[in-house]
């Protein structure tokens, strides 16, 4: 039985920036600043969630952590080893434990490839199994989201969307990972297919223990499937809490602001918290909170100095003055 109160993954710190050059002498002129100074855990066969707006720096995260993007900073922590810096060979182990799915199935499998041979290629290349051996794993995965042993041979092109997403889960199940980071999973999906797909992968987890970072725009989509959720603005965490502790009762007013923009039945529900301007760039993020320029209670103090995410009750933790005991 998986534990979720231990640590699985432990990002400390975390950041990732792009460097900016000008001139032929490729003059250093800042950063963009995608990721700056993240930190949290995901325990055994937990989902942790991970919502923000688009361009808020939650999918560089995602593949910072997998070192698909070298990290600039701070650590990454697997069942208690620092991986941050591993070489390309203990890379290549570790990508047997960590998965990701992307946000689009379609660009994420070869079309020259069948179904089968996109599913069974993990397993090539980590020199698993012989033929016999990968033929059953392939029917099993094949079972395990879904589809039918005869598609196997089919190509991208022959499968709906859905069907796509669910051979690209099959695909990173196939070395059966420790984690799996869901990048946006049904986001390019019609919304009549994202709950089959979201079911799937509860179930998955249930069956195999597995844990989830899943990163979504879709406060919807998080909630359904996040026991805890991490809130990103501008490349940082200004809110991380329980789900129910998020949704009833958030500390942040950005976390208030995305909420109330969420439609509801209920009249009333919740009150309509328009957010003002736009996102700013991470390259020059504003001083102090860098919500400041879009928050309905910027206070002086917000516009010089940067609240730090602080526990302010058990496993409630905001970045806000508002909030600083
Ligand atoms: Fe708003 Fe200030 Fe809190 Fe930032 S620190 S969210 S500007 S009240």
């Amino acid at each position: 039985m998986p534990d979720k109160d231990k640590p699985l993954l432990e990002v400390k710190e975390l950041k990732k920036y792009y460097p900016l050059t000008a001139g032929i002498t490729s003059r250093h002129i800042g950063d963009i600043k995608a990721v700056d100074g993240v930190s949290f855990s995901v325990g055994e066969g937990e989902s942790l969630g991970l919502v923000g707006e688009s361009g808020c720096g939650k999918s560089t995260l995602g593949k910072t952590i997998l070192r698909l993007e070298e990290p600039t900073g701070g650590k990454i922590i697997y069942k208690g080893t620092d991986i941050t810096t591993l070489d390309k060979k203990a890379l290549r182990q570790l990508r047997k434990e960590i998965q990701i799915i992307f946000q689009d199935p379609e660009a994420s499998l070869d079309p020259r490839m069948t179904i089968g041979q996109s599913i069974c290629e993990p397993l090539v290349i980590h020199n698993i199994g012989d033929d016999r051996e990968r033929e059953e794993m392939l029917v099993w995965l094949l079972e395990k989201v879904g589809l039918e042993p005869n598609q196997a041979s089919l190509y991208p092109h022959e499968l709906s969307g859905g069907q796509k997403q669910r051979v690209g889960i099959a695909r990173a199940l196939a070395l059966n990972p420790k984690l799996i980071v869901a990048d946006e999973p049904v986001s390019a999906l019609d919304v009549s297919i994202q709950a089959q797909i979201l079911n799937l992968m509860l179930d998955i987890q249930n069956q195999m223990g597995l844990s989830y970072l899943f990163i979504a725009h879709d406060l919807s989509v998080i909630k359904y499937v996040a026991r805890r959720i991490a809130v990103m603005y501008l490349g940082k965490i200004v809110e991380l809490a329980e789900r129910e502790a998020l949704f009833g009762n958030p500390l942040h007013p950005y976390t208030e602001a995305l909420l109330s923009s969420v439609p509801t039945l209920i009249p009333g529900a919740r009150k309509r918290v328009l957010l003002i301007g736009e996102v700013p760039s991470p390259l020059n993020p504003p001083p102090g909170c860098r919500f400041h320029p879009r928050c309905p209670h910027v206070m002086p103090a917000c516009r010089q100095e940067e609240p730090a995410l602080i526990e302010v009750s058990q496993g409630h933790s905001v970045a806000c003055h508002l909030h600083r005991s």
